[in-house]
């Protein structure tokens, strides 16, 4: 039997992804001892074929990423966006966005997770006043009046004043703490892959609305022979025989087939990896000591690319709070700092999933009425300057 053994930290987050570790080496290099628990091996995270995706980061979640104290190590590989090509069907380009009509260098940067994942668990590792465990699993969590007590499976109890979820849109915390959630499957998935071709990216980012979903082509660094690489993310619908099952020469003509003909011919570079596609939201980020964060609070159509982005919006906001509360010797885990949180993250958040929702049903919609409108409202913010300028503000975070 294993010995009870006993652990204080301010804060206890369960959920060590993208979101919850960036939010733990913040927190434990601004004054809070924090305990952060992954059910998974970091090592299996760090793996290849653990997670293909590739993440936009925006200019809003590169400061999240140099408070968590990574981005200097993990900058040179990302990849920048200096442009975004919008086009419908495999049309021509109907919507241009360009960084250096707002002056910057740079939209966002594409990373693999796996580049996050590591420099995030690299940081964790060193950091004394982050007790990091994983893998482990929780056995039991209690609220009582002013801590919360968390077991894990080697026996220890972590007691905290906040218990965070981060673990993802299947939250076990949520669902402890009967938090309900609106939710639906877009009954499309997204195939994600990386691809070789001919020809380099220029470093654009292009948006393909097809009938069956999104088709986003994101610029990668080159790999070490010097080939051009970019990530593919190719939604479907929910199909009998998918893409994902087509042979490797089916699929890489298809792939060159719904290039824009620069890229020269495309091929795949690894496996293919899917992810099916759905909405949720939380009907609330809080309870008694308890807060939502990222994904476990409300997850989105990947159509801009903005999931952990608003996610690190969360973490961004939590951490101002709980770091001044803290400064200011007050309760991290007060009913009235949850109120605050929960105040200023749901409307934001909302909008973000209201946005995407009615871009892939609009955009996904083959009948000619919606093409046309499409076509018309993509060919006004081309030449409607402040539009144009929202939209890209907004694809940077900002
Ligand atoms: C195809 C695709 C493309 C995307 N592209 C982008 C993009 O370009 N830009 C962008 O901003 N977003 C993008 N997203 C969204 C982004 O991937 C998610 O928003 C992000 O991964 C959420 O991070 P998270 O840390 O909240 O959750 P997760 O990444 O799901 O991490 C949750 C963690 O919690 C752990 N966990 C779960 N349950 C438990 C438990 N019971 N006990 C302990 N640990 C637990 C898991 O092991 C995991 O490590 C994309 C999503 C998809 C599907």
């Amino acid at each position: 039997m294993s010995k009870q053994r006993a652990h204080k930290s301010d804060i206890v987050i369960i959920g060590g992804g993208m979101a919850g570790l960036s939010l733990a080496c913040i927190l434990s290099q601004n004054g809070l001892e924090v305990t952060c628990i992954d059910r998974e091996d970091p090592a299996a995270m760090l793996k290849a074929d653990f997670d293909g995706r590739t993440i936009a980061i925006s200019a809003g979640s590169r400061t999240v990423l140099e408070d968590a104290g990574i981005w200097e190590n993990i900058a040179k590989d990302g990849c920048a966006i200096r442009d975004i090509h919008i086009s419908d069907s495999g049309s021509p380009v109907l919507l241009e966005f360009l960084s250096r009509d707002v002056d910057e260098d740079a939209f966002g940067w594409i990373f693999e997770a796996r580049v996050l994942r590591r420099g995030l668990v690299q940081k964790a590792k060193k950091i004394k006043t982050l007790h990091y465990k994983a893998p482990a699993s929780v056995k039991s969590m209690n609220v009582e009046d002013d801590h919360v007590y968390v077991t894990t499976d080697d026996g220890e109890t972590i007691e905290a004043s906040l218990l965070i979820g981060a673990d993802g849109r299947r939250s076990f915390v949520r669902e402890w703490a009967g938090i309900q959630t609106r939710q639906w499957s877009y009954r499309q998935q997204a195939i994600v892959c990386t691809v070789i071709h001919d020809n380099p990216h220029n470093n654009i980012a292009v948006e393909d609305f097809r009938a069956e979903g999104p088709f986003a082509i994101l610029p990668m660094h080159d790999d070490d022979k010097g080939r051009h690489r970019s990530s593919v993310v190719w939604s479907e619908h929910d199909a009998k025989k998918s893409a994902m099952q087509w042979s490797d020469n089916t699929f890489n003509a298809a792939l060159t087939s719904r290039f824009p003909e620069r890229y020269g011919e495309v091929q795949l570079n690894g496996k293919r990896f899917s992810y099916p596609l759905g909405l949720v939201h939380a009907h609330a980020y809080i309870s008694e000591r308890t807060a939502l964060v990222a994904d476990a609070a409300h997850g989105i159509h990947p159509i801009a690319g903005q999931g952990l982005n608003l996610g690190y919006r969360d973490v961004a906001c939590l951490s101002g709070l709980l770091i001044e509360a803290k400064e200011n010797q007050q309760d991290c885990g007060s009913d009235q700092l949850l109120q605050h949180y929960q105040l200023l993250r749901r409307t934001d958040n909302m909008s973000m999933a209201a946005a995407t929702d009615g871009l892939n049903a609009l955009f996904s919609n083959p009948v000619t009425p919606f093409r046309l409108i499409r076509t018309l409202g993509l060919r006004a913010v081309q030449k409607f300057d402040p539009a144009k300028r929202f939209f890209m503000r907004q694809a940077m975070g900002k």
